[in-house]
């Protein structure tokens, strides 16, 4: 029996809601989106912390891509709310405010949508001269910094089509990383590479999240890549059904170490 001296138990309950939601960097209240008479997205609600590394699963289908462009304010919504760190993005409506948020979170996607007449290193450096008109001199050290991070530093003047899948989602990231966001969303990215090279892809994401803090929310549709994250949410029909933590992490660098050297690699 509750006596008059107990804490009230429901206004606990309801502060503990409330620090989680104050660390969730990414924040979903009853996300609806519908494309015609379509319903994608039926009430979707999830919070992600700051620092964590969160998979999305689920079939084709099943509104996953649709999930991530209304993250980054590329799609609206029709109901409910979105927060991204400080952005609003339920309500974004000016260039600007586009532009702030798109300088804290990064996409990469499966095709890597590199443009093909532009060389590695101008890929990278687009978005911060031309969208967000910064000093051309200090991008071209950063982007050339990150594509040598990435391994590619022998590649930055070639062009997408003399690159292979692996390597042109390396560029992608590097892309995705010069704008110095906080969050980094990926939507399918190792769907077109080969086992190798999809650990390759998944161990520079790693880095990003384990040893620079970055956020990361990658979606595929295969369960042992959900694996390298923290905690798969789990997408069917438009709804979350399941939202599980990893329990026991895959670490992409050692599987890499672990693999044979390939002959003629
Ligand atoms: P997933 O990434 O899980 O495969 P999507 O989010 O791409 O799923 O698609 C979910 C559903 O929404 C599919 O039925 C797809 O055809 C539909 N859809 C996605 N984008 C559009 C759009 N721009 N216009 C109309 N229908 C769309
Ligand atoms: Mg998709």
């Amino acid at each position: 029996m509750a006596s008059p001296g107990d804490p009230p138990i429901g206004r606990q309950e309801d502060s503990a809601m409330v620090r989680q939601e104050d660390s969730a960097i990414v924040r979903l209240t009853d996300v609806h989106k519908s494309f015609g008479a379509t319903e994608v997205l039926r009430g979707i609600s999830m919070n992600i912390a700051k620092g964590e590394a969160v998979c999305v699963i689920g079939p084709s289908g099943s509104g996953k891509s649709t999930l991530l462009r209304c993250i980054n304010g590329l799609i609206p919504i029709d109901r409910g709310e979105i927060h991204v760190g400080p952005h609003a993005v339920h309500r974004l409506k000016s260039d600007k405010d586009m532009i702030a948020l798109r300088k804290d979170v990064s996409i990469v996607f499966q095709q890597y949508n590199l443009f093909p007449h532009k060389t590695a290193l101008q890929n990278v450096m687009m978005a911060p001269i031309h969208v967000l008109r910064e000093n051309e001199r200090e991008v071209r050290e950063r982007a050339i910094a990150l594509l040598t991070k990435v391994g590619l530093a022998e590649k930055q003047d070639a062009y997408p089509g003399e690159l292979s899948g692996g390597q042109q989602q390396r560029v992608a990231i590097a892309r995705a990383l010069v704008t110095t966001p906080s969050i980094v969303l990926a939507d399918e990215p190792t769907g077109n590479l080969d086992t190798r090279t999809s650990i390759e892809v998944m161990s520079i994401f790693q880095h990003l999240n384990r040893d620079r803090g970055i956020t990361v929310l990658l979606i595929t549709h295969e369960r042992d890549i959900a694996e390298y994250a923290d905690r798969i949410i789990t997408c069917r029909d438009g709804h979350i059904v399941t939202d599980t933590p990893v329990a026991v992490r895959r670490i992409a660098e050692d599987e890499l170490k672990a693999l044979p050297i390939e002959v003629g690699a």
